[in-house]
């Protein structure tokens, strides 16, 4: 039985992946750490850094080697300024210089000492191995990043039991039915069980307070989407919808920050199809800022970090205008519960099991969170997380030149969309009717990972990475 916390789930970093950007960048902080630990920190004399598998075949498009560099400066991307960061790599590229943990200026030059070799590693597809020049002797050291920004050391047989720390959590849950154990012998929602588990580890405090920089950065960043004109880098044109939909859809109450924000989309009429249109603009936004290289919420990952904030925002702005910290709380505790129980159960690495393991997961995460607000009980909170997942069994990973722009933006806006459809069906249902659990739904996608090819696997060598040429975007 493992620990994992909300805040393993729900972690602030920058875009525009999750496995290839936030996973690489700890990776080389943690490299360094241990070169502090053996003492070898001040004799290396140049480093060197070799990428493999899914992290070679789509880290140019992920920014991978801009990661890399960050993190083996010293940089946090919790909180980095995001817009200190192309003056950063433009330093290092120029002068061939990587100051390494903002402590000793080492000689860099990013085309030669980042290498994206194509070959996979045999333990998990993105590999990375880090390697120090000390003493005249290449010391080695291997990391992988296994979605979400985990990343692990060790090479191991089986990748999902190898990084969490050992479980001691009062009510440890590996499986739905757990979960549901726990609700029905204390007569809690899950939100509260969550939020019990959390307690074991910090205090409530402590716990409100990061809820709520989670949701300030979540909201931030649709804001900023939003209010974000012109095209998206990388070289595939994209043209940031957000801001125009934003435009089209707001009303005529005045408004400067996000805050102020939320109080005039209460204030506009919202019909039908606008509210489809509200839900895939904050989405939009999200993944807009992600692709950007912005600062997001991995929920899971960057990828799909646009799903679970923009349901909570249809919550807040369309179901109830008295929502307030205390829904957001609950909402984040059951999202980052039900994205855990995926995590343990299959994966939550699109590099492992394609978009399933992306949108998929954090549609469902979305879709129980939402139930769970709209007064559904436990158990159809996790037929919601079910029924969203179900839907998205078998999606595949295949952005366009490797890049977290197409199908990934508008992939955010449909997941979200199926999370609020799947938390209504939910609520309709009579769990005794349900024929699909979630636990199994969570295995079928776990085989459904293993038997997808890898050209589906976040290597876009597939799907419309290859049916759509860039040159014609
Ligand atoms: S296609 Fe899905 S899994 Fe692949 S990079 Fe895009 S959002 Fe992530």
């Amino acid at each position: 039985m493992e620990c994992i916390s909300v805040f393993d789930m729900l972690k602030i970093g920058v875009g525009p992946s999750s496995s290839h950007t936030l996973g690489p960048w700890r990776a080389a902080e943690r490299w360094i750490k241990e070169l502090k630990a053996n003492n070898t920190f001040d004799k290396v004399e140049s480093i060197h850094v070799d990428l493999y598998g899914s992290l070679s075949l789509t880290g140019k498009g992920h920014a991978t080697d801009y990661a890399v560099m960050l993190g083996l400066c010293g940089s946090d991307p919790e909180t980095i300024p995001t817009e200190t960061i192309p003056t950063i790599i433009s330093n290092i590229k120029s002068t061939n210089t990587l100051v390494l943990n903002n402590e000793r200026a080492l000689p860099f030059n990013p085309e030669t000492d980042i290498v994206f070799n194509r070959k996979f590693l045999p333990f998990h597809s993105n590999g990375m191995i880090f390697t120090a020049l000390i003493d005249g002797k290449k010391k080695k050291s291997t990391f992988y990043s296994i979605g979400g920004g985990f990343v692990v050391k060790e090479e191991r047989t089986n990748h999902k039991r190898n990084f969490e720390i050992k479980c001691s959590f009062p009510y440890p849950i590996d499986k739905g039915t757990e979960l549901l154990q726990f609700c029905n012998d204390l007569g809690l929602p899950i939100s509260q069980v969550v939020l019990e588990n959390e307690k074991s580890i910090r205090e409530e405090e402590e716990i409100d307070k990061e809820l709520q920089r989670i949701w300030d950065t979540m909201l931030e960043c649709m804001y900023i989407g939003c209010h974000t004109e012109g095209n998206l880098p990388g070289g595939l044109n994209v043209r940031r919808r957000a801001y125009d939909m934003n435009q089209n859809l707001k009303g005529n109450t005045p408004y400067s920050n996000p805050v102020e924000w939320i109080y005039s989309i209460r204030n506009t009429e919202v019909k039908f199809r606008q509210i489809i249109k509200w839900v895939s603009c904050f989405a939009l936004a999200v993944n807009e800022v992600n692709a950007s290289l912005g600062r997001v919420v991995t929920a899971p990952t960057n990828g799909s970090a646009g799903v679970i904030p923009s349901v909570l925002m249809y919550y807040l702005v369309i179901e109830n205008h008295d929502g307030n910290f205390e829904d957001i709380k609950k909402f984040l505790l059951v999202a980052g519960e039900i994205g855990s129980i995926f995590k343990k159960g299959a994966t939550i690495s699109a590099a492992m099991g394609g978009c399933q393991a992306e949108i998929g997961v954090s549609s469902a995460m979305a879709a129980g969170a939402l139930t769970e607000l709209l007064g559904g009980t436990p158990e159809q909170v996790l037929i919601a997380a079910e029924i969203a997942m179900e839907h998205h069994l078998g999606l595949t990973c295949d952005p366009i030149g490797g890049l977290v722009q197409i199908p990934c933006i508008e992939r955010n806006a449909m997941g979200a969309i199926k999370a609020i459809n799947a938390a209504e069906l939910a609520l309709d249902t009579d769990p005794k009717n349900v024929k699909v659990p979630l636990d199994k739904v969570v295995a079928t996608m776990w085989e459904t990972a293993k038997d997808m090819n890898s050209k589906y696997k976040e290597t876009s060598e597939g799907g419309l990475a290859v049916g759509v040429n860039m040159a014609d975007c």
